[in-house]
């Protein structure tokens, strides 16, 4: 056991202590290097303090950090209109989490339902084993007894289905509905890539029950998956999106995303944050959009993604123990049929950080700046680790 008496254990940690990063390297106290694999939970999608992130960050802390709401802050409407033109939303309210976007996006659908006169439907239908934050409300659209135990009373109106199966949901409507908030492909239960004609399905019963859908794009978004969001691989479009991790590249940002009609619900009032799309957050998602925008920047991914995935077939095939092998742009999930903690903890002990999630999957969320040469060297990590434990 770490010894940290004055934090409150919540969280289990590995004892290890970094103090550098560059790119995909991250170092440590001790001096030694790894290959990051994770990106501190899909945060630092553009690497480790990336030349033009630091730059911007550095400018803006020497000018101004924080203003607040009460005033106008040209940096946010820039940031604003970065986000719309990568994507279906018109407008964006700004905090500093997933949790709180996803807050965000389930007062906005209850409010419209207000706002339409309707305030009987307030109820969100969320997919069992997805990840949608620690707030009372969000680990209660958090369908997952592990995030929920112990916290009752949980405030009401969520309904569970099983994910990737639209006629659960077709069934789960009824007269109290206002929603339906998925992750397009389920991050933290281990990268659950959803068939390709389950978005649609959902904007289809959406459609026609009249009802609000929401995709929370906190992990998938910001070029992860190839696209720049990850249901624009699906040809259909949500009424609120949620984002935050890679927004503003460490800087804590979260946003919710909608059209203007949507936004219409929200007036001066019905929501707020003090910190919410800050000067110093801005500048961080400016940059970081900028360069997610690039040109050529998100069909690297989408090679890179195949890359790795291909790379990861190919060493799991000869292990039995490996049940499934599955990715999208550089999201891959490995699904073992045992206990994946070992696995875990031995390729940090060798220099490769990947996640254990629900217990028997490892899932890679590499920097999406990360180089075939990087993809190689992982590659040959996590086959040695699977060779020496299985
Ligand atoms: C991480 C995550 C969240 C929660 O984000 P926080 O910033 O930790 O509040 C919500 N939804 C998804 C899909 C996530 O991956």
């Amino acid at each position: 056991m770490i010894k940290m008496p004055h934090v409150i254990p919540s969280y289990s940690r590995f004892p290890v202590t970094f103090v550098r990063g560059e790119g995909v390297t991250l170092w440590d106290d001790q001096g030694k290097s790894y290959l990051d694999f994770l990106s501190g939970i899909g945060v630092n999608n553009l690497g480790h303090c990336h030349p033009k992130v630091v730059a911007a960050i550095r400018e803006q802390v020497g000018q101004l950090i924080h203003t607040c709401n009460l005033y106008r802050i040209p940096l946010q409407e820039e940031v604003a209109k970065a986000l719309t033109e990568s994507c279906f939303a018109e407008q964006v309210f700004f905090c500093n989490s997933g949790a709180e976007a996803n807050e965000a996006a389930i007062k906005l659908a209850r409010k419209t339902m207000h706002e339409r006169k309707q305030s009987h439907r307030y109820e969100i239908i969320t997919a069992n084993n997805g990840f949608h934050g620690r707030t009372l409300a969000t680990l209660t659209a958090t369908a997952q007894d592990k995030v929920q135990r112990g916290f009752a009373p949980l405030p009401s109106g969520f309904k569970y289905v099983p994910f990737n199966n639209a006629q659960a949901v077709e069934q789960a409507v009824g007269e109290h509905t206002a929603a339906i908030l998925v992750e397009p492909i389920q991050g933290e239960s281990g990268v659950v890539i959803p068939d390709p004609d389950y978005l649609p399905a959902l904007r289809d019963i959406a459609d026609r029950h009249d009802l609000l859908l929401i995709f929370d794009e906190v992990q998938t978004g910001m070029g992860r998956t190839g696209r720049f969001w990850c249901h624009q691989h699906s040809g259909i479009t949500p009424d609120i999106m949620t984002s935050a991790k890679a927004l503003a590249s460490g800087i804590p940002m979260g946003a919710c995303l909608t059209t203007a009609k949507v936004a219409t619900a929200f007036s001066p009032g019905s929501h707020g944050s003090t910190f919410g799309g800050n000067p110093l957050a801005c500048s961080a998602a400016l940059a970081t959009l900028s360069v997610i925008g690039s040109d050529g920047f998100l069909q690297s991914v989408t090679a890179k993604g195949e890359y790795l995935l291909q790379g990861l077939k190919h060493i799991t095939a000869k292990h039995k123990m490996v049940i499934d092998t599955r990715g999208c742009g550089l999201m891959a999930g490995i699904q073992l049929n045992s206990p994946a903690e070992e696995t875990v903890s031995i390729c940090l002990s060798r220099g490769l950080l990947v996640s254990c999630q629900m217990g028997t999957i490892v899932r890679m969320l590499p920097p999406l700046i990360v180089e075939r040469e990087d993809i190689d060297r992982a590659l040959t990590i996590f086959g040695d680790v699977l060779n020496d434990l299985f």
